[in-house]
């Protein structure tokens, strides 16, 4: 019935500008998917993060430590040990830092490795700590490195060590810091320096969500939003979230603004069906972006291997972002695989895709699906 809901109501004028609005949400959703946040992204992430640890859902196994952690801190009046937390982006690092800080009862300063381009930036902002505070700084592999190595002293003894001066008259100068916790979150713990990377007390790693997981986060968030959800819609949402909470509260807003213009104070089943397909995602939560890069390895790299960068130039990406926003999930569907000469094509892409794949090729690849 609903099926082509934006010509049926095409007559009316209001109505064509409510459905021009909600393209160019979608559009920029697609374009913003799960690594840049645009600033209505980032209100609508504020309103849905959960405060309290026994608010946030899944990741049991470093919920669980750092709640015994916090206990313990809290009792010995002493800040948390530094943490480290690592996994792709919108699964939840963010939200569980600022949880970490409002269980202890402390501040929290947020930053991020790109922004601290001077020492002098990290130093005004340590200086400014009190004490048992918490500091988040988001994307820490990207910090240059000697603003990192005001960090280790930082971390280490609480006090901040440099050298004042140049030349015969340089010295050395410390100054010390109240006691804090360091919480850096990563896409690429790969990437983080050794010297650094010791100095964290508490490392984490976050999964991707289950389904029964993210179920839970999109019928509370429903509920935040003001919407009316059913079990079938929550569970459609849930199969197209990549495992990602962010990815699930924003096909929510878009599924939301759908039903508003429909006029519908439900999210349906339909409703939510139609909606996705207007954002072009298919069952399995592809967008556009994941088609053009399984195509462009099969069609124009004839399977692969490709390295990532010509990957990326052929569909005028950005590498960091194929590598760090797509490539992880279409691994984790067993789609593509990395190999030591670039990235490969598997028998479940050319599947999804409707390719054909010939036998030798087949047997092939069967060598990357051990
Ligand atoms: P990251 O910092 O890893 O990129 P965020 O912490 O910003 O991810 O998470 C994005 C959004 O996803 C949050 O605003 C929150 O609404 C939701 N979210 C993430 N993890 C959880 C969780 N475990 N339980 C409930 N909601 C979550």
């Amino acid at each position: 019935m609903e099926n082509n809901l934006f010509k049926s109501t095409a007559g009316n004028a209001a109505e064509r500008a409510g459905n021009k609005k909600i393209k160019n949400n979608i559009k920029n959703d697609i374009k913003n998917f799960s690594h840049t946040k645009t600033v209505s992204d980032a209100e609508l992430e504020n309103k849905l993060r959960p405060l309290k640890l026994t608010e946030y859902i899944g990741q049991a196994p470093i919920k669980n430590s750092i709640e015994v952690y916090i206990q313990a801190a809290k009792k010995r009046s002493e800040p948390l040990d530094h943490v480290l937390l690592y996994g792709p982006p919108g699964l939840g690092k963010t939200t569980l830092s600022i949880i970490i800080a409002n269980e202890m009862g402390s501040n929290i300063k947020i930053t991020s490795g790109p922004v601290l381009s001077r020492a002098a930036d990290l130093a005004g902002i340590l200086t400014n700590l009190q004490a048992n505070d918490v500091l988040f700084i988001d994307e820490i592999h990207r910090l240059n490195p000697t603003v990192e190595e005001i960090l280790y002293s930082a971390m280490e003894d609480y006090t901040l060590d440099f050298i004042s001066g140049k030349g015969a008259g340089a010295s050395n100068v410390r100054i010390p810091l109240k006691p804090f916790t360091l919480i850096g979150a990563t896409t690429k713990a790969g990437n983080i320096s050794a010297p650094l990377r010791d100095r964290f007390g508490v490392l984490g790693r976050l999964e991707p969500y289950t389904l029964e997981e993210l179920s839970a986060i999109i019928k509370r968030n429903a509920k935040i939003l003001n919407i009316d959800t059913d079990e079938n819609s929550v569970l459609e949402i849930a199969k197209r979230s990549r495992g990602t909470p962010r990815v699930a509260n924003r096909i929510l807003k878009r599924i939301r603004d759908y039903a508003e213009v429909a006029g519908s104070s439900k999210i349906t089943n339909e409703i939510a069906k139609n909606s996705l397909n207007i954002m072009n995602m298919d069952e399995l939560g592809l967008d556009n972006i994941d088609r053009l890069i399984l195509n462009a390895i099969i069609d124009k790299f004839n399977g692969g291997p490709v390295g990532v960068e010509a990957l990326a130039a052929s569909i005028g990406e950005d590498t960091h972002t194929v590598e760090d926003v797509y490539e992880p999930y279409l691994i984790r569907l067993g789609f593509i695989a990395r190999s030591p000469r670039g990235r490969v094509a598997l028998i479940g892409a050319y599947k999804h895709l409707h390719k054909k794949i010939n036998k030798k090729m087949a047997e092939q690849l069967s060598f990357y699906e051990e």
